[in-house]
């Protein structure tokens, strides 16, 4: 086939203005020629491709059989107007978003072919904006070989959250069909996610209940020390006379559980669920309480006897008391600094005890 002239074949289209391009101000002629699938040639300059690609470079080095002949490269196999951009990216590092809309995903595999960071890093940005439910399952596919990474997770990312409706497309179906491996490798991708979710649910439901708990330490002990409107009083002094619990809720299920436990016909021995709750509360407090002698909680003492006749509570039991002890420094290292240093201040107060007023 005959040498077209560029602007013959993609009129209006040219990815680079020739005549623009000069070396030590002089213009210098187009000396390689692009082939491309169907036929139309691009010409271009063999130095600016040979700097912008190594690969497009030892294509230009590379000895030829008759040295006269024309310099030809083939780029064949995606759309002769996505080779027009990319050859024109390589003169200008640039490329509009129409392009990208256009031909990203020719422009991608393009530019992992030839090593050309600058564009792979562009298309990669670009398609991964441009991510849909429909094409999403292309591009993947791509992504994976064209070894681009972080749009490899970005297509994960939307699967995992769209399955369902990525299921109905025809991506997915021929999937299906011809790649089942990388179906499976999705559905997998897919699971993990859910049961690591399930997991970190777990994990801040139990840390939450171990709060719970912890608080109602911190309630079970101002409320037999401090007393309230409730339950107690046993020694209200007015000078320590504070503001409403933050834990309105928590304390006051204390203080009904407090109410009950003494009023309870049924008992723990007698198999009372509230009672035997209260009972695991008081123990609780006992585990954690460090100054028995002047502490006002119920049984306080009496546990911390019958522990030491004991020779140490079972393993389970002090993991509890370890959470419900670490629940409450987590809590208190999540809170604003200032509300921070207002506890802090409040403790040292307290007969500089850190964790618990006592
Ligand atoms: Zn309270
Ligand atoms: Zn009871
Ligand atoms: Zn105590």
């Amino acid at each position: 086939m005959p040498s077209k002239n560029f602007s013959d074949d993609l009129s209006g289209q040219s990815p680079f203005k020739a005549e623009t391009y000069q070396t030590s101000g002089e213009m210098t002629e187009p000396d390689v020629q692009i082939v491309t699938s169907g036929g139309p040639r691009i010409p271009a300059h063999a130095s600016i491709l040979a700097s912008a690609s190594p690969v497009l470079e030892s294509i230009i080095d590379r000895p030829r059989k008759h040295q006269s002949s024309e310099k030809t490269i083939p780029i064949l196999g995606v759309p002769c107007d996505a080779v027009a951009v990319f050859v024109g990216f390589l003169y200008s590092s640039n490329c509009t978003d129409e392009e990208m809309e256009k031909y990203g995903i020719h422009l991608l595999a393009l530019s992992h072919v030839f090593l050309v960071p600058q564009l792979k890093q562009r298309c990669t940005k670009g398609l991964a904006e441009r991510l849909t439910i429909e094409n999403v399952v292309d591009v993947l596919q791509l992504a994976r070989l064209c070894d681009a990474p972080d749009l490899h997770l970005k297509c994960m990312k939307l699967l995992s959250n769209k399955i369902k409706a990525v299921q109905k497309t025809e991506g997915w179906k021929f999937l299906q069909d011809h790649d089942p491996w990388l179906e499976l490798e999705i559905l997998q991708f897919i699971d993990e996610i859910e049961s690591r979710n399930k997991r970190r649910r777990r994990r801040r439901e139990e840390q939450n209940l171990y709060l719970q708990l912890s608080e109602a330490m911190e309630c079970l002990e101002h409320i037999c020390t401090e007393g309230c409107t409730v339950v107690g009083p046993y020694d209200m002094e007015p000078t320590k006379n504070r503001g409403p619990c933050s834990k309105f809720s928590t304390c006051q299920g204390v203080q009904l559980s407090i109410r009950h436990f003494a009023t309870c016909t049924k008992k723990v021995n007698g198999g009372c669920k509230w009672c035997k709750r209260m009972w695991q509360l008081l123990r609780l407090h006992s585990s954690i309480c460090d100054q028995p002698d002047i502490c006002r909680v119920p049984l306080c003492r009496q546990f911390k006897l019958k522990v030491q006749q004991k020779k140490g509570d079972d393993a389970r039991w002090k993991l509890l008391v370890r959470k419900v002890v670490s629940a409450k420094a987590m809590s208190s290292l999540s809170l604003p600094k200032r509300k921070r240093e207002e506890e802090a201040n409040e403790t040292t107060n307290h007969h500089g005890i850190r964790s618990f007023r006592l």
